[in-house]
């Protein structure tokens, strides 16, 4: 008998909760009718989302269809402007990170003395002092590369491995280009046994970097420590005992399915799901889709896999990626996307789950923990499908860096993952269905995204091929959308040149830590070289919050600080107490405003309650 009666449910929550990390209702896209004369066995024609912005949507679009045919024309320039009428601009420095450095001259005074007094401490055996100073300046000087190494070490020292592998993980997060922390971080991982985590950490900077010399390296370093872990798995008394004395349990059978290996592991599992889902065979779409997938898939870097493209009839935003590189998109999705740039943007970003072996891995470690605990196995299985135990937001953040290489890679506008995650991020807002509670990040996605296409030169005015989506999903549409995606170019005025208009503009950046939020919310150009920032502290925490406005300070890219001026209520101390938002401004003075850039400065406010947080917000 198949694993069918154990899988099917189980598969399927899976399936949703290997997906893009956005699980929206078909609420979204309304109530699709039903067309049973069809020919293709499809239950449902694919809707385009109705709405007050149908009219705005059309006439970006039909932007991008004259832009894509200038860029076969090979004129990059022309077809860029043009985008940018249609394309809103990113914030300014949102997302920027500061560059690292391992230089201790460029630190200013106080992470001198953390960085001092962290390394007196460990020289003179002084835990605390060392661990101390250490640990703040990791936090609040993340650019300070040896601070990191140094906390580690002392962590270590100190019987924290713990505390010192999350500190290079989190330095790792933010500089993954950085072979000077994840070369200490390799070997804490694995000695702790955490091959899973190392294996992921490796192939990380294998697949971003394809071009570097160490590149094949670390790749083939990613395979090694998924093979020990395997094998660790195999040879656990666990789960060689569940499955001798199991003999026929459910839990037997999931467990030889995962012994099988990730490839085989995939097969079975996508196997069940086209038995069990009603898929889309109309050749021209599912060959449009393939073809995209595949093209993207080549340059992925893992070739060991069999990569497969699917389409399941249902209307929810959705798509999800199996073991071995098995690929599934839902008509709603198609639907939903205004290009082929945003339809490649998502399908990378499921590759790029797949070739990271993020469910693979999921499923294993999990079943082989709870094992450990005692939990009933199966059970388990089934609970660790649940949508709110999704990959979490490091992996997401692993398969949109790496997605957004490979769209970009394969010569797609980079922006189209970002696109799409800005576009959804909205609709919950205005439609409150709800999936902002299982998935709060997506806000913040949408900054990083931003930053991985401006740190990295990423060009966002690249191809979108309007025209070629159209065609391939052209007769699947409901014919009441037809008409709508007809691109009728209307007449484009000539993008505006950057020129400074006093008053609002928009502004974005904020940081968070523990709980308090200090976010700067738009700004007010009074003239070429003074704006005043509009501030806002929410303190989400349960104790006070206060920093001394007077010795709040911006400083600019070379660390000198600029003329300011704080205007709010409170002069001596700002205090935002427990649940409260307090707005404020701040005023910057003979700095040039730059329309649609960062401004290369960072905001820094230092806290003078009981904690001793600085906030170092670039904008
Ligand atoms: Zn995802």
């Amino acid at each position: 008998m198949s694993l069918l009666s154990i899988l099917r449910r189980s598969v399927w929550r899976l399936a949703l909760f290997f997906c893009i990390g956005l699980f929206v209702s078909s609420i979204f896209i309304g109530q699709a009718e039903t067309q049973n004369q069809n020919k293709q066995n499809k239950k449902d024609c694919i809707e385009i989302p109705k709405g007050g912005d149908a009219i705005e949507r059309n006439r970006r679009i039909a932007v991008l269809v004259q832009a894509d045919s200038l860029i076969q024309k090979g004129d990059f320039a022309e077809a860029a402007k043009l985008q940018q009428t249609v394309k809103k601009p990113f914030p300014s420095g949102m997302g920027a990170l500061i560059a690292p450095t391992r230089d201790s001259e460029s630190l200013d005074g106080g992470a001198n003395v953390y960085w001092r007094d962290g390394q007196d401490g460990l020289k003179q055996g002084l835990e605390s002092k060392s661990l101390i100073n250490l640990g703040k300046l990791s936090e609040n000087y993340p650019e300070f590369i040896p601070g990191h190494i140094k906390f580690a070490e002392a962590s270590l020292r100190w019987n924290q491995p713990e505390k010192a592998i999350a500190t290079l993980d989190r330095a790792y997060g933010l500089y993954p280009d950085r072979l000077d922390i994840l070369e200490p971080l390799l070997p804490l991982l694995t000695s702790k046994k955490l091959f899973v985590e190392a294996s992921v950490a490796s192939r990380q900077f294998g697949l971003n970097y394809p071009e570097h010399p160490d590149s094949a390296k670390y790749k083939k370093l990613a395979d090694e420590y998924l093979n020990q872990f395997l094998n660790d798995f195999r040879t656990d008394a666990l789960v060689t005992g569940v499955i001798s004395i199991f003999n026929g349990s459910r839990e037997r059978k999931v467990l030889e399915l995962i012994l099988k290996g990730e490839s085989d592991f995939g097969k079975e599992s996508a196997e069940e799901i086209k038995q069990s889902a009603s898929l889309v065979t109309e050749p021209k779409l599912v060959d449009y889709i393939n073809t995209i997938g595949q093209k993207l898939a080549k340059s992925a870097g893992r070739d060991d896999f069999n990569y497969e493209f699917n389409i399941v009839q249902d209307k929810a935003l959705n798509a999800f990626a199996l073991p071995g590189g098995k690929i599934f998109i839902n008509t709603g999705t198609i639907a939903d996307v205004e290009s082929e740039a945003e339809l490649a943007g998502i399908l990378s970003h499921e590759i790029a789950h797949a070739v990271f072996s993020h469910s693979y891995l999921k499923i294993t470690t999990e079943t082989k923990t709870n094992l450990l605990k005692g939990i009933s196995f199966f059970k388990t299985f089934l609970d660790i499908t649940k949508p709110e135990l999704s990959f979490g937001r490091s992996l997401e953040q692993q398969a949109d860096v790496l997605g957004t290489r490979i769209l970009a890679a394969a010569g797609y506008s980079a922006d189209g993952l970002y696109r799409v995650f800005d576009r959804w991020s909205g609709y919950d807002k205005n439609r409150s269905t709800g999936w902002l509670d299982t998935h709060p990040a997506s806000s913040e996605r949408v900054r990083y995204l931003q930053a991985i296409i401006a740190n990295r030169n990423y060009n966002r005015y690249s191809l979108e091929k309007i025209e070629a989506l159209a065609a391939a999903r052209g007769e699947l549409l409901c014919a009441v959308d037809k008409t709508e995606l007809d691109p009728k170019p209307p007449s484009i005025k000539k993008p505006e040149e950057n020129k400074l208009i006093p008053g609002d503009v928009p502004l974005k950046a904020l940081l968070t830590k523990e709980d308090v939020t200090i976010s700067i919310n738009g700004a007010k150009v009074i003239s070429s070289g003074n704006y005043v920032l509009n501030l806002e502290i929410t303190n989400n925490s349960k104790d006070d919050f206060a920093f001394v406005p007077a010795f709040a300070k911006v400083a600019n890219a070379e660390g000198k600080r600029v003329s300011t001026a704080f205007t709010s209520k409170a002069d001596k101390l700002l205090l935002v107490t427990p649940n409260e938002t307090v707005k404020a401004n701040f005023a910057i003075y003979q700095q040039p405003w730059r329309p649609n850039a960062s401004q290369d400065l960072i905001l820094e406010i230092k806290e003078v309650t009981k904690g001793t947080r600085v906030f170092r917000i670039p904008f």
